[in-house]
C-alpha cells in the first residue's frame, strides 16, 4: 500500500537525520528510507568543520570558512549563505547549537577553535565538535605532558607501545612544538571477555557498559597510575555505548588526572554512539527511520518528484511524500557512483558534476586532493538539485556528502558539511511545505 508523508529523506547518516529532524520539529509527518549504515557510523564520532585550508593546519575554523566562501563560491559552506560569509556562518553555529542541544552534553566545541586530537597511529587530527571524552586529548595542549597510554591485552588495532613512540614523534617533529612530552605504554585485561585475543572495540565497550566489568578496569588503571606519575590517561575508544559519558566521569573523578579518549579506526565506537545520537534524536520526536530499505527510483512529472520505489529483502514499496530529501551519501555510501568511466547518481538520474580536466580512471591511485572528491551533485542557494535539463526538482533538497565542490577527505570537513547542508535541507523542505 502507497504510504503519504510529508517529508522522506534518503539516508540515514549525518545529513539526512538532521534534516529528518529539523522538518520532524515543526510538527511534519517524516519517514527516513535508508539501505543500510553509511559513512556516518564509521567515522571516528568527532565532527571536522574545516581541518586544513592550503594544506595548512586550521586553528580557527571560523576565519578559515570565511575565507574559504570567499575564494571557492561554490563550496558547499558558500552555498549555506548564499555567499554571504555572515549568513554562512549563522547556519553553521545554529546547526552545531542544535547538534549540542540533542547529544545532551555528550559533546563540546566551539567553531572558533580547532582540537588537535591524537589517532590510534600516534598521528593527528584537526576536529572541532568533539565526544566530551576527548575534549582533555588536545595535543596543543600537552606538549609538556606525561601521558600514560593505556592498551588493553589481545585487542590489536590498539598497540600502547607503538602509539606511545609514535605520538612522542609526531607531536615534537610534526606540531613543531619546542617542548617535548613524553608517553608511557601499559596495558591492562577484560577478564570478563574470557579470552585474551582478537578481541575487538565493540566486545570491549560492550563489557564496559557493565558495572563489573567497568570496576574491573577501572581497579587496574587506579593501580598503574600509583606506580608512575602521570598528568594525563589515553585511552582506546573503547569506554562503553551506553555509559561512555558517565565512564569518564568515574575515570577522572578516581583517578585524579584528565583522561581521554583518541580517535579510532572503524568500526568506530563513538562514530557508532554517533550514529545512536542522531536516530535517537530523530526518533524521539516521531521520525520514521526505515531500515534496510533502498530507493532504486523516484516517479518525476512536470519537475516534480511525485513517488519513491523501493525494495527491501521481502518486498517492493512506493513511498509518497509532499517533499524529498535526498541525503544518500557519497561513493562509500553508493549515494553515487563511479563505474571507471561514467558517475551515476542512481535515484533521480541528476547529473554527477565532476572536473572534466581529469581522466579519473588513470588517476585512480592518487592520494590527497584527487579531483573525485569533488565529484557530486550541485544545488541551487536553496539546496534544490540541479537536475538533467538545467532545471530544479520543485520539492527535491540535497545534503551531505552527494554534494560536490568539495574535498572532505583533504580539507577535513565532513561531518561539518553533512550536520550544516543536512539542518540547511530541513528548515528549507520544512518552509517549502
Ligand atoms: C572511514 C571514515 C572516517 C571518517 N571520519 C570522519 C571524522 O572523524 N570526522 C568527520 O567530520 N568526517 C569523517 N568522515 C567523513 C564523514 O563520515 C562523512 O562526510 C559524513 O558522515 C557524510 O554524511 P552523510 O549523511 O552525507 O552520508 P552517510 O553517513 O554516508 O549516509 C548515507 C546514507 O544513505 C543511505 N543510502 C545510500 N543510497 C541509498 C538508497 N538508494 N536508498 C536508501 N538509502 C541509501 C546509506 O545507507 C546511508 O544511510 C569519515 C569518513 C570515512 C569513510
Amino acid at each position: 500500500m502507497d504510504i503519504h508523508y510529508d517529508a522522506i529523506i534518503i539516508g540515514a547518516g549525518m545529513a539526512g537525520l538532521t534534516a529528518a529532524r529539523k522538518i520532524a520539529e515543526a510538527g511534519k509527518k517524516v519517514a527516513v528510507l535508508s539501505r543500510g549504515l553509511g559513512t556516518t557510523n564509521m567515522s571516528t564520532g568527532a565532527i571536522d568543520l574545516l581541518g586544513y585550508a592550503q594544506n595548512k593546519l586550521v586553528l580557527n575554523p571560523e576565519d578559515e570558512i570565511r575565507n574559504l566562501i570567499r575564494t571557492s563560491p561554490k563550496h558547499p559552506y558558500a552555498i549555506l549563505g548564499n555567499g554571504d560569509d555572515k549568513k554562512a556562518l549563522e547556519i553553521v553555529k545554529d546547526s552545531i547549537k542544535d547538534f549540542l542541544k540533542i547529544t545532551n552534553m555528550a559533546y563540546v566545541g566551539d567553531t572558533a577553535q580547532n582540537i588537535v586530537l591524537s589517532n590510534y597511529f600516534g598521528t593527528y587530527r584537526p576536529s572541532c565538535i568533539i565526544p566530551l571524552t576527548m575534549r582533555h586529548g588536545n595535543l596543543l595542549e600537552l606538549t609538556d605532558a606525561k601521558l600514560m597510554a593505556v592498551g588493553v591485552r589481545g585487542y590489536a588495532e590498539f598497540n600502547a607501545k607503538f602509539f606511545a613512540k609514535s605520538l612522542h614523534y609526531v607531536v615534537n617533529s610534526f606540531l613543531r612544538q619546542t617542548t617535548t612530552n613524553e608517553v608511557v605504554p601499559k596495558e591492562i585485561t577484560i577478564p570478563s571477555l574470557g579470552k585474551d585475543k582478537d578481541i575487538t572495540s565493540i566486545e570491549i565497550a560492550e563489557a564496559l557498559d557493565t558495572e563489573e566489568a567497568f570496576s574491573r578496569f577501572l581497579e587496574q588503571l587506579k593501580e598503574l597510575i600509583t606506580e608512575v606519575d602521570v598528568d594525563a590517561v589515553v585511552v582506546p575508544a573503547i569506554l562503553g555505548y551506553k555509559n561512555w559519558v558517565k565512564n569518564h566521569t568515574i575515570l577522572e573523578k578516581e583517578l585524579g588526572v584528565p583522561v581521554f579518549e583518541c580517535l579510532s579506526l572503524p568500526p568506530s565506537v563513538p562514530g557508532q554512539r554517533l550514529q545512536q545520537i542522531l536516530e535517537n534524536a530523530a526518533n524521539d520526536i516521531g521520525v520514521e527511520i526505515h531500515r534496510g530499505l533502498q530507493v532504486l527510483s523516484a516517479h518525476i512529472e512536470n519537475n516534480e518528484c511525485k513517488t519513491l520505489e523501493t525494495v527491501s529483502d521481502i518486498y517492493r514499496q512506493t513511498f509518497k511524500a509532499d517533499v524529498y530529501v535526498l541525503a544518500s551519501g557519497s561513493f562509500i555510501a553508493e549515494g553515487l557512483y563511479f563505474d571507471g568511466n561514467k558517475f551515476y547518481e542512481p535515484v533521480f538520474n541528476l547529473p554527477v558534476h565532476r572536473d572534466n580536466r581529469n581522466n579519473f580512471s588513470e588517476r585512480r591511485l592518487e592520494s590527497g586532493n584527487h579531483r573525485i572528491a569533488f565529484a557530486g551533485i550541485q544545488v541551487n542557494q536553496a539546496m534544490k538539485p540541479i537536475a538533467q535539463n538545467g532545471d530544479v526538482l520543485t520539492n527535491l533538497f540535497a545534503a551531505g556528502s552527494i554534494l560536490a565542490n568539495y574535498d572532505y577527505i583533504s580539507e577535513k570537513s565532513g561531518l561539518g558539511v553533512a550536520l550544516t547542508t543536512g539542518y540547511l535541507a530541513g528548515v528549507n523542505a520544512n518552509n517549502s511545505l
